[in-house]
């Protein structure tokens, strides 16, 4: 039955991560994986969801099903965090919003949803994107196109290029993927007035915005990250919001996402959102309650959400402190490359502008684990291995 099956190669980045593993020397650093460390390269458990897990593992009193959506209350934690408390959208009620297994898991439900509902409609994505966005929708039978976004010549964004594509190709009803911030994998976000020029396309060209919302409070904070975004919802018709509390919660194994669909008017959000209803079903019938409940533990006392405030805040200052440390680093070794532009990326990733044989030197010569596209995880630095990082880049860059 199955002796025609070739195995296919796996994920780049996960063989990256043996290698790192494998390789025995003691200088040795991993830039690849995609998850916060801290400076001493470990991903701990925040304090405040350890706190919650406390307050639950006391006060739980069953494992029955949740249903569908999940937690019941688990709706105004996810549209207070990603629209803003006391945005007039939430009191609309044209805003719906279920918990999902991740942010990927909301991913695949839109997937399915646009898929089954939204005939004809292809997914702009930028390029570059998240690897998985294109296996997404394509495995949902969605026809995925690509958008100019990151210019290698400049290390930035291709804003005119980005535009001219879109005005030439999209067609009605056709959905715009958009990272709200700390783009992955380039670092390179949509600026404020980039978002304004955006919501005007969308309703000129009567698009479906989708906005991956995977990193909210690593670039600037836990509200301006999210500017743009609810610029683009409070003048839009329609927008589908997945979100991820992976990062900003560090609880990456708990898939722990939300997925929110705002429709012209209540009933209508509600009939879209029965149906969004039906997709969960036939995927995986109910999302894993764990990290919804230590998130809502987390939302509901004062106390504890500005405890987790102040880790994400914690979080954030560390990478955006790497980057300037690197610039630093980097200029005073005389490298011969202008790298200033990390300091002006966001979130955990940096599309360095190294080519792929440097990268390829780097893992060889020195043991320094990049992604072959370049893209580095910025809080796989710290202050025991910038200096060889840094050493490193300007012997192989020159
Ligand atoms: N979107 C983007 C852009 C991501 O980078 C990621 C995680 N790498 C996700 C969605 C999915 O996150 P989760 O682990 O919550 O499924």
């Amino acid at each position: 039955m199955f002796k025609h099956l070739k195995a296919v190669s796996g994920d780049p980045l996960l063989a990256l991560i043996v290698a790192h593993k494998q390789d025995t020397n003691p200088n040795k650093i991993d830039l690849g994986v995609g998850v916060y460390k801290d400076d001493n390269g470990a991903t701990p458990v925040l304090s405040s969801v350890k706190k919650a897990e406390a307050i639950l593992l006391e006060q739980e009193d069953s494992k029955s099903y949740l249903g569908i959506y999940g937690a019941a209350e688990f709706e105004a934690i996810i549209q207070n965090l990603i629209l803003g408390e006391g945005n007039p959208l939430i009191a609309s009620e044209r805003v719906r919003s279920t918990q999902t297994p991740g942010g990927t898991g909301a991913l695949k439900v839109a997937a399915d949803f646009i898929s089954a509902n939204l005939k004809d409609a292809r997914l702009w994505v930028s390029d570059p994107t998240w690897g998985n966005h294109q296996s997404i929708f394509n495995s949902a039978g969605v026809e995925v196109k690509s958008y100019p976004y990151y210019d290698p010549k400049t290390n930035g964004l291709r804003f005119d290029d980005m535009m001219a594509t879109l005005k030439a190709e999209v067609k009605e009803g056709d959905v715009l993927l958009l990272h709200a911030c700390c783009h992955n994998p380039t670092g390179i976000d949509l600026q404020q007035g980039h978002w304004e020029v955006l919501t005007n396309f969308v309703n000129e060209r009567g698009l479906l915005p989708l906005v991956d919302a995977a990193y909210q409070g690593f670039g600037d904070g836990l509200d301006e990250d999210l500017a743009g975004l609810r610029h683009m919802a409070a003048n839009v018709k329609n927008i589908l919001i997945a979100n991820s509390f992976s990062k900003n919660f560090g609880i990456y194994r708990e898939r722990c996402g939300g997925l929110s669909i705002m429709a012209e008017n209540k009933d209508e959000a509600n009939a879209a959102f029965s149906i969004v209803g039906q997709a969960i079903r036939a995927n995986y019938s109910m999302p894993p309650a764990h990290g919804a409940a230590v998130v809502y533990t987390i939302m509901s006392r004062p106390e504890l959400k500005a405890e987790w405030e102040q880790e994400v805040t914690e979080m954030r200052n560390r990478i955006n402190g790497l980057r300037e440390k690197l610039v630093a680093k980097l200029a005073a070794s005389g490298v011969s490359k202008d790298f200033s532009f990390i300091k002006d990326q966001r979130g955990m990733f940096s599309y360095s502008g190294l080519t792929l044989e440097q990268v390829r030197t780097l893992r060889s010569d020195y043991s320094i684990y990049i992604a072959d596209t370049g893209r580095m995880s910025i809080s796989g630095v710290s202050d025991n291995n910038i200096d060889y990082l840094c050493e490193s880049i300007a012997k192989v860059v020159g």
